[in-house]
């Protein structure tokens, strides 16, 4: 019986391999041999696949691992879980300078449905200090008592935007929730100074927090729709969502058929086309719990919730526990497109899909791919793409036959002139030859020929294919008869240059070591033959 751990360790292994296997064949459709460092990190820091194991795999194929990318992914994410403690920090895991604010004072969110307000700036801190006032290139922490701006929470990104007083202007480049209900807005003064007191106008960046939000209220058809096609087992497991797309984790046990993931984009795409308004309220729990509203498993809510409900009557789509922020109608979504769907741990599955502007600056780079790819074909139409491929496809296997003859019967006319001036050892004909631009299948089918050819005979040819260089050894009947072994004459051979082989004692085959040796080990054949031939 395996140990639960070993159990584990063999999933994380074959869910490595399936991956690797996968970027493998995708490899060589696109003809590359170095895997991206991108992927080889991926693999080992989402998947747990040893990059040890990653590049054995890569370099039994012939292949390497970019490790110069693989090194930067890594020192990224080591900066990147640096700056995640550094957050943690000040959001109160240890003592901030946040402690140092009253512990009464709140930060009111007023920013469900007004992107800008004025409130009063109540506190300027630096990393660790509480400060009076901050002038152009601070980057500061600015707390106040009222804010639009959205703190992040429920894998909603904070807001950006701006924040001016009468003195001075500031670039708020995050807010975050610090402790006990504060709100920090993370700022960088950039004209003037601004001074504890002072009353302030705050304006969240518009384009942005739209953004978001067709992201996060497309979240919640998401997941929906996930529900609709996959069964009622899907829930939330974690999302993400900022300006540039979404993230939805969620409980399922398989990969998505192309076929599921189809009817998910187009439920989504119909309730967005639906034009269902959203509407977000404040109730008791117990309200919310008796229209069916979605909650998040394990998460404890308050006696009075807010309910995010899309759709209404027998057209509800959605009705969820959210205290995010979101559009006032799903037509303000745009379009929805799945850009992936893939594993994050067992049982959970992630998709990462894009909406409106996203949707847009995908369908444009899709089409100028198939523009270039249209042109690089030489066609008017781009739409004639996919019959030029099936055409280009059969000619490339017509050629690849017509090399295969025509190389076939270079092997044989060159076969036939080795025993033009044979050498003698002991009664046994001794031939050998180096020949360029040979694979080892037409070396194999050349060494037949020749043991078919001549009973009496021993064969040595090299042949050189690109950086690599093989050899065949055979042997005629009679040769083997007076004592010539061909897998032993192979191996002292091959050892000559660094390489090594063996075989039967009438066909051997031996890879060479160093290609430049060949022909100093091809001058001691004869007398290696001697040794065996007496
Ligand atoms: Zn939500």
């Amino acid at each position: 019986m395996l140990t639960t751990e070993e159990q584990n360790f063999n999933a994380t292994i074959d869910r490595g391999m399936k991956i690797l296997d996968d970027l493998i064949a995708q490899m060589q459709k696109d003809g590359k041999t170095e895997l991206d460092g991108e992927s080889c990190f991926k693999l080992s820091d989402t998947y747990g696949f040893p990059i040890d194991l990653t590049r054995e795999i890569l370099e039994e194929k012939g292949m390497t691992c970019d490790e110069e990318g693989f090194a930067e992914c890594y020192a990224k994410q080591r900066e990147t879980a640096k700056n995640a403690h550094a957050a943690t920090k000040y959001m109160g895991a240890d003592e901030t300078v946040f402690h140092k604010i009253d512990k009464d004072f709140h930060t009111e969110f007023i920013g469900y449905d007004k992107l800008e307000g004025d409130s009063e700036i109540s506190f300027i801190t630096t990393d660790d200090e509480l400060i009076e006032n901050a002038k152009a290139g601070d980057e500061v922490y600015i707390v106040s008592s009222q804010t639009p701006f959205y703190a992040e929470s429920g894998g909603q990104v904070g807001d950006i935007g701006t924040i001016v007083t009468e003195s001075g202007k500031c670039r708020v480049v995050d807010t975050q929730k610090v402790v006990a209900g504060k709100f920090a807005h993370k700022a960088v003064v950039e004209e003037g100074e601004i001074a504890v007191g002072q009353k302030a106008h705050f304006t969240v960046d518009r384009k942005t927090r739209y953004a978001v939000m067709r992201n996060h209220s497309c979240a919640h058809l998401l997941q929906a729709a996930l529900r609709k096609v996959l069964g009622e087992h899907v829930h939330q497991a974690g999302q993400l969502v900022d300006a540039h797309r979404l993230r939805f984790d969620f409980s399922h046990f398989n990969a998505m058929t192309a076929e599921e993931k189809l009817k998910v984009e187009a439920l989504v795409n119909k309730y967005i086309l639906e034009a269902l308004d959203i509407k977000m309220e404040e109730m008791p729990i117990a309200e919310a719990q008796k229209l069916g509203a979605m909650a998040l498993f394990g998460e404890k809510y308050g006696e009075t919730v807010r309910v995010v409900t899309m759709g209404d009557g027998d057209e509800t789509a959605s009705i969820e526990f959210c205290g995010g922020t979101h559009l006032d109608n799903t037509s303000r979504i745009g379009l929805f497109k799945i850009i992936s769907e893939s594993s994050v741990a067992s049982g959970v599955r992630r998709i990462e899909a894009v909406t409106g502007r996203g949707v847009l600056e995908l369908v444009e780079e899709r089409a100028a791919t198939i523009q270039q790819a249209a042109e690089s074909l030489k066609l008017a139409n781009p739409l004639d793409i996919v019959k030029r491929c099936h055409t280009m496809m059969q000619e490339v296997k017509d050629l690849e036959k017509e090399r295969d003859a025509l190389q076939a019967e270079i092997t044989n006319l060159k076969t036939k002139s080795l025993f033009d001036n044979p050498y003698e050892v002991n009664g046994v004909k001794v031939v050998t030859a180096m020949l360029t631009n040979t694979r080892p299948d037409m070396l194999r089918k050349m060494g037949d020929e020749l043991k078919a050819r001549e009973a009496d005979a021993v064969a040595v040819v090299a042949g050189v294919d690109g950086e690599k260089a093989n050899l065949v050894v055979v042997c005629g009947k009679n040769a083997v008869a007076k004592g010539a072994h061909a897998g032993k004459i192979a191996g002292k051979v091959a050892a000559l240059t660094g390489g090594k082989g063996g075989g039967r004692p009438d066909s051997a085959m031996a890879g060479i070591g160093d290609r430049f040796k060949i022909d100093e080990a091809l001058d001691k054949v004869n007398e290696i033959v001697g040794e065996f031939v007496k």
